[in-house]
């Protein structure tokens, strides 16, 4: 087991002690697809739970509730600390609540466990859209592996479409691996910058540029907005270029200011363009499929790794196999065989999941 894995596994034991589901799967469908938030809510408890029996119970909600998702557009919005997400986010969905959609806003943070410290979806940075009764705010799950913040977060999106919600947006801050993480799970993956500084400044990282189906640079107002407007059209031409992060559609650069509310709804003109011609073309389609798969593999991935480590045998063996390949005495590959063998001779079912 690794360090991440065996912190995932203790902070589950945590939130498995204090939370224990109180309703039955029928009562969770039944209120989602009612819509109650406090059941929302509590249905989301429960898949971020990583006890066995609550995965169980969560599991059988979420295939009760599978025909009733995936009737939303599903957007990523990723940036520096600082680029204005929340402030956006709370415009935006300000503004999309006033047209009569229902909106999830949802975080990744992979943030230290250490820390606990949420930077994303806490309630209060989106004041005014929290108060909203057609927004839902839900603060990341916190303190865990970026794995298991990504398993929590697609069911979550599920859990949201299903209790009526039409617009899901997956806030993240540009660190680690989880724009990746989040581009995986969204239809449309929309990129926050600042002008000025360049890339290196802004700490956007390499390759991010490159998964984005749009550019947002923010605070285009006051004295700042010919700098944004150049900075616009400097993106274009370099993003002219790059290979689209998705086929059958041109990355372009935009600029707003999500403090006057000016390019909001321009900006949102692009992402229902984009869904409006990839639903025509078949390519969202496609890539829900292709985002379904892939995760289906890393799933599996995951039960297999955590279900090797956590055999006894396997555990018992890993130190002593582990010294004599870095002593020289044995390779890589025996030592793999070999570790494999104790697993397939001495398999032990009551090993997982505990
Ligand atoms: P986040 O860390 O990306 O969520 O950024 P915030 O939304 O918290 O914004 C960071 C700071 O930038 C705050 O002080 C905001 O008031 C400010 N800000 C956000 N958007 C704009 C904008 O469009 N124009 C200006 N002038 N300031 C902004």
């Amino acid at each position: 087991m690794t360090g991440e894995e065996r912190q995932e596994r203790s902070s589950l034991v945590f939130s498995t002690s204090v939370r224990p589901p109180r309703l039955s799967a029928e009562q969770y469908v039944k209120g989602v697809l009612e819509n109650s938030r406090s059941v929302l809510a509590q249905a989301i408890t429960l898949v971020e739970s990583n006890s066995p029996q609550h995965m169980k119970l969560a599991q059988d909600v979420l295939k009760q509730l599978l025909p009733h998702t995936g009737r939303s557009i599903r957007v990523g919005i990723t940036g520096v600390p600082g680029a204005g997400k929340s402030t956006f986010i709370e415009a935006l969905g300000t503004m999309l609540c006033e047209r009569g959609h229902r909106v999830a806003v949802l975080a990744v943070d992979p943030s230290s466990p250490v820390t606990r410290g949420s930077i994303l979806g806490d309630k209060t940075r989106m004041e005014q859209l929290s108060r909203n009764p057609r927004a839902f705010i839900r603060p990341s799950a916190t303190g865990g592996t970026l794995g298991g913040v990504n398993r929590k977060t697609r069911e979550t999106i599920l859990l949201c479409e299903a209790a009526g919600f039409d617009v899901i947006l997956v806030e993240t801050v540009g660190v680690g691996q989880s724009e990746t993480t989040v581009r995986s799970m969204v239809d449309f993956f929309l990129l926050m910058m600042l002008t000025g500084g360049g890339d290196e400044l802004q700490g956007i990282k390499k390759g991010v540029i490159e998964i984005a189906d749009a550019l947002l640079i923010n605070k285009a107002d006051g004295e700042n907005k010919q700098r944004a407007m150049v900075a616009k059209a400097e993106y274009n031409r370099v993003l002219h270029y790059l290979q689209p992060a998705t086929a059958g559609w041109q990355t372009q650069a935009y600029t707003c200011s999500a403090l006057t509310g000016e390019g909001i709804a321009e900006i949102w003109g692009v992402v229902e363009n984009f869904r409006d011609e990839l639903t025509r073309s078949g390519g969202l389609a496609a890539r829900r499929q292709a985002q379904s798969r892939d995760w289906l593999m890393s799933m599996t991935e995951d039960y297999l790794r955590s279900r090797f480590f956590g055999h006894s045998g396997v555990a018992s063996k890993l130190p002593e196999v582990e010294a004599a390949v870095l002593r020289g005495e044995l390779s890589a590959t025996a030592a793999a065989q070999l570790l494999i063998e104790t697993y397939e001779q001495k398999r032990d079912e009551s090993e997982w999941g505990e």
